[in-house]
């Protein structure tokens, strides 16, 4: 059952940040994961801050030296649709085109998939665990099949659950906020929290800050850009393993790039070690190969989700031939 909490629906910014500093208070955008959390007691609030008011924050627009600003209050369907984005970001487009389902896409927003909670089942569930305030982590010694090979620590071992947020870290955007001290810019990329920083938050947002606009930076001409997942379930499913790619390229010759997994850590997960395997280096099949063994660098996986080595690594070589 959902808890009782007061409603407001503010028409500026100012006044939804008011609110929202006020303390005890959510945003509400889509509100796809949030009465979710509500009704499953994850988060306990005594306001409802509806952004919907906030129509400024919805739409893609070009900007003047050839980026993109798309509103948080956008939804998903939008950005996986948008011509801008499916011409110049390809990456970003299919990732949103594999959020959920199409409902929720309809109904959730860039904003939202950010921002939303993690999916481990303990913490959906009754446990007490450490990121909801208690001492542990009951996925480590427990059912971790989907959970984190990267990153983790072996503190906290969620994924980090957006198949928007690796695009968007992989084609270096940007999120602007504005909270009770002002607008704040940041890259995507240091937008969330690994659990060896605080095993509580999913992101650096203060109290009272809201996402405004995602920055996309003019994409380099010969920019080529993918997003591929994996997951157990056609119909709907959180990534199992994915992969976001965007590489200047010369030809067939890797210039620079960044490769972002998904379903890998806390956090989306630069894979620096593929990078490192193909920056500078023609994309024949032998340097393929030797990416993708380079993607298991660094893990450490658990003893239920060693599977998910040979996922990225086909991942991986899946994607970098999809670009080549
Ligand atoms: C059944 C199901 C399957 C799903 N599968 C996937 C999947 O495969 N891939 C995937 O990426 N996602 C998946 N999701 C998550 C879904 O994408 C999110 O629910 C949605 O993107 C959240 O958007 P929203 O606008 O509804 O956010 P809300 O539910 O309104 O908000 C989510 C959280 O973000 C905060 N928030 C929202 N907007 C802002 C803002 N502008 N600034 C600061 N904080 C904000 C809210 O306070 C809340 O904590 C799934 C969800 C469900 C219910
Ligand atoms: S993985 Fe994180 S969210 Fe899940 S039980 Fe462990 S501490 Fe809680």
């Amino acid at each position: 059952m959902l808890p009782q909490f007061s409603y407001v629906r503010p028409e500026t910014l100012k006044d939804t940040v008011k609110h929202l500093s006020a303390g005890g208070a959510a945003i509400h955008a889509g509100g796809t994961d949030l009465l979710g959390c509500l009704r499953d007691g994850i988060m306990d609030v005594d306001k409802v801050v509806s952004l919907s008011a906030l129509h400024d924050l919805r739409g893609v627009k070009e900007t003047a030296d050839g980026g993109l600003i798309i509103g948080a209050l956008t939804t998903i369907t939008e950005v996986s649709e948008n011509p801008m984005i499916l011409k110049k970001y390809p990456c970003l487009a299919q990732g949103a085109s594999e959020v959920a389902s199409p409902q929720l896409r309809n109904q959730g927003t860039l904003g939202g998939n950010l921002c939303q909670k993690p999916r481990c089942w303990y913490y959906r569930g009754e446990f007490n665990c450490l990121r909801k305030g208690g001492d542990i982590c009951y996925a480590l010694g427990g059912e971790h099949q989907f959970h984190a090979i990267f990153g983790h620590d072996r503190i906290c071992i969620i994924t980090h659950p957006s198949d928007t947020a690796p695009p968007l870290a992989a084609l270096a955007a940007k999120v602007r906020t504005m909270g009770p001290d002002g607008k704040r810019t940041l890259p995507v990329e240091t937008f969330h929290v690994l659990p060896r920083k605080n095993p509580q938050v999913e992101t650096v947002l203060k109290p009272g800050e809201v996402i405004t606009y995602i920055e996309l930076p003019r994409p380099a001409g010969n920019m080529r850009s993918s997003y591929r997942k994996v997951r157990a379930r056609r119909s709907w499913d959180f990534a199992l393993a994915g992969a976001a790619i965007a590489l200047e390229m010369d030809g067939d010759r890797v210039i620079d790039g960044r490769v972002v997994l998904s379903g890998a850590a806390p956090v989306p997960w630069r894979a620096q070690s593929v990078e490192n395997a193909i920056r500078g280096k023609t994309l024949d099949d032998a340097t393929i190969k030797r990416a993708a063994q380079a993607v298991a660098e660094g893990a450490d996986p658990l003893p239920e989700n060693t599977y998910k080595l040979d996922l990225f690594k086909g991942v991986i070589e899946e994607e970098l031939n999809a670009v080549r």
